[in-house]
């Protein structure tokens, strides 16, 4: 199927861990949409934008057929699409182009409480069940280490203690679910985390430009998220010691005070947080009247 509309059309996870996440992030840049009565299609009312909402599974096959031009999801899921195309002797049609900073998590191998694991040479010969087998057979390749690979299509924790893995291979953020399952991570195989994708397939010059100016707004998103804007007076003959202090930020503004006294105001966007740390240390260096602002949108 060919996306020959002038519409753009983004893949995104319909109700499961990346979708708050993913409405979020499109709603900050600015979109606004009206969802269909089946609640699978987002019409764009203020951009020639629209959403599908679809299982997170679906996402990169769609974006690299061209029924969608963009898709939002986790990085385990594209690699997984990827490798599993490549294994068939196909290409996949799309590109992550960034990261989104949600949906941390890791692909590890995990094993009972009473299994020895002490590299992953211990996994020669054994069971490992896993939704993600075209990952797990990668990463065994890699390590020239021969497995047997169970496939699961969820609920993967249970399958040691149904006797039907040795081991299991399983997304994992903060590892209760595997505890609950008296099960430990031993070995992590790939991080991962949200991202954008977009499709191989070329674009019109009109959609192109949109989806330049949506990918350009998501960037700022993410760079104001965690960016403070700092005033604060210093004198002049600290500034280098005040530069050096405020946390990545370029360069600053200096700007002369009314009356002088060797002081001046420094004005900054810093791209971290502002911690009392950082502005104790910036007293100490001779700074007063710190004022510390939330950014709410950076173009750069
Ligand atoms: P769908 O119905 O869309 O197929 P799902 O059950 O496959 O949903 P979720 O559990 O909602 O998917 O997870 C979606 C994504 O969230 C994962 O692919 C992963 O990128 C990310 N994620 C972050 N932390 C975790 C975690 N602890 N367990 C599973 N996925 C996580
Ligand atoms: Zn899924």
């Amino acid at each position: 199927m060919k996306n020959s509309e002038q519409r753009i059309k983004i893949a995104l996870q319909k109700s499961g861990r990346l979708t708050d996440h993913s409405l979020d992030l499109l709603e900050r840049c600015g979109l606004k949409f009206t969802q269909s009565k089946d609640q699978l299609f987002c019409y764009g009312e203020n951009m020639p934008i629209d959403l599908l909402l679809v299982r997170d599974d679906d996402i990169p096959g769609l974006v690299s057929d061209d029924v969608c031009d963009l898709g939002i999801v986790g990085l385990n899921v594209v690699n997984e699409k990827r490798l599993a195309l490549e294994a068939d002797g196909i290409d996949a049609l799309f590109d992550p182009v960034f990261e989104l900073d949600f949906g941390h998590c890791r692909l590890a191998i995990a094993a009972p409480d009473d299994t020895p694991f002490a590299d992953a040479a211990s996994l020669s010969g054994k069971r490992i069940a896993t939704s993600y087998s075209a990952t797990l057979g990668d990463y065994l390749q890699r390590n020239q280490i021969t497995a047997e690979i169970v496939y699961f299509s969820g609920a993967v924790e249970i399958a040691p203690r149904l006797g039907r893995a040795d081991f299991i291979c399983d997304l994992v953020s903060t590892g209760s679910t595997l505890a609950a399952n008296q099960l430990r991570e031993v070995q992590t195989i790939a991080e991962s985390e949200a991202v954008i994708i977009q499709t191989r397939a070329e674009l019109t010059d009109a959609k192109q430009q949109w989806v330049n100016k949506l990918l350009q707004r998501l960037d700022g998103v993410l760079q104001v998220r965690e960016s403070k804007y700092i005033m604060l007076h210093a004198p002049r003959a600290a500034l280098a010691e005040i530069k050096r202090l405020l946390p990545g930020s370029e360069a600053p503004t200096v700007i002369p005070l009314d009356g002088d006294n060797g002081r001046v105001a420094v004005h900054a966007v810093c791209r971290e947080n502002v911690f009392w740390e950082t502005l104790e240390n910036l007293k100490a260096a001779g700074a007063s009247a710190m004022l510390v602002l939330p950014v709410e949108k950076m173009l750069a």
